[in-house]
């Protein structure tokens, strides 16, 4: 079959690779559709992601975690909700079922999980086997819609993390796919949600999700100005979605005393924060991390809800044989790529 083969850092190529094989008891058969990229591709592709030896070598890798694709084979002891021929969004990841946040029903923390597209192989190829419970069926959606899932998913489990609730002010700093996400995702619990980034393109997307949008480059004082967004106290919940030390400050300061931040962000900085800003204000500031199996059910129907609205953030479709040239562009142009979309 045809696959788009990460080599070496930096090295994604198309190629020939032998195809997926035949499935085991409790596995399916799945044809692929629609794959999305995300930053993780990116960092995954330059190397600036290091998987552990646990799942055997880094490299060749095939990438590909955002997946739609086609039940094409079933054994005959599949679940009797999933069938040949139906259209699934895949939940990427496994925990090793033996750890404490496994046993906790946390497998999305597992310090061993594996994910696909990651630690084994994913979904830039015409075909892959993956275990049954990793399938999640989406009725008629578009593929490219349908992929669009599991960064809702992620989304999905940071509004529980951070207990958004109907009424609730939410302030989202950053306003790419995932806070975009956020807030769709903030939005079907009934919050009122503020989007904040210095990208006006983003702005006009966030705009169509419904959100409230703040143009942090064009005002002085950010935290002034989403708190008297919120109605003067500060929101209920803030979610950090770039991952910058003064962005996670600024959360920290403009939560209302005993609210929620949540950090979506994903880096390796460091943040600087005053230890009175927790004990006088009493927040809880939480970390999130990829979904659990939970969020992604919820996450399909949000999707099928949204589906107008999620196509509007799908910036760029390339076909698979072009899958190395789509990263690359969307690693190249990355203000104005929201989603983009490999279709098989
Ligand atoms: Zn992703
Ligand atoms: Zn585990």
């Amino acid at each position: 079959m045809r696959a788009a083969v990460t080599k070496e850092p930096n090295v994604m190529e198309m190629a020939d690779v032998p195809d997926a094989r035949e499935p085991d008891p409790g596995e399916a058969l799945l044809r692929t559709e629609a794959v999305g990229l995300c930053g993780s591709d990116y960092h995954f592709l330059t190397g600036e992601i290091v998987t552990t030896t646990v799942h055997g070598p880094q490299f060749p890798k095939i990438q590909g975690h955002e997946v739609s694709a086609i039940i094409e084979k079933l054994r005959p002891d599949a679940p009797s909700h999933l069938q040949e021929g139906q259209r699934v969004a895949i939940w990427p990841l496994r925990g090793c079922g033996e750890c404490y946040a496994c046993s906790i029903g946390r497998a999305n923390v597992c310090p061993n999980f594996s994910l696909i597209g990651i630690h084994v192989d994913g979904a830039l190829a015409q075909h892959l086997t993956l275990p049954v419970d990793q399938l999640f069926p989406v009725g008629d959606l578009e593929p490219a819609i349908a992929a669009f899932v599991e960064p809702i998913s992620i989304a999905v489990h940071a509004v529980n993390r951070g207990r958004v609730a109907e009424g609730e002010r939410v302030v989202v700093l950053g306003a790419g796919p995932i806070g975009q996400a956020l807030s769709i995702a903030a939005r079907e619990r009934g919050a009122k949600v503020l989007l904040v980034d210095l990208v006006a393109s983003r702005l006009e997307l966030g705009r169509l999700t419904g959100a409230d949008v703040l143009d942090a480059s064009g005002v002085d004082d950010v935290v002034a100005e989403a708190r008297a967004w919120s109605g003067g106290e500060g929101p209920q919940v803030v979610f950090d979605a770039v991952g910058v030390p003064t962005v996670v400050q600024q959360a920290v300061d403009l939560v209302v005393s005993a609210g929620r931040v949540v950090i979506v962000g994903i880096s390796e900085h460091r943040v600087e924060l005053s230890i009175n800003t927790f004990t006088a204000k009493e927040i809880d500031v939480l970390g999130t991390s990829v979904c659990d199996a939970g969020a992604f059910e919820e996450a399909a129907a949000i999707v099928g809800r949204n589906a107008d609205t999620i196509s509007k953030l799908i910036t760029r479709r390339f076909p698979l044989e072009q899958a190395p040239q789509a990263i690359a562009w969307a690693m190249a142009n990355p203000q104005e790529a929201l989603k983009v979309v490999v279709e098989a």
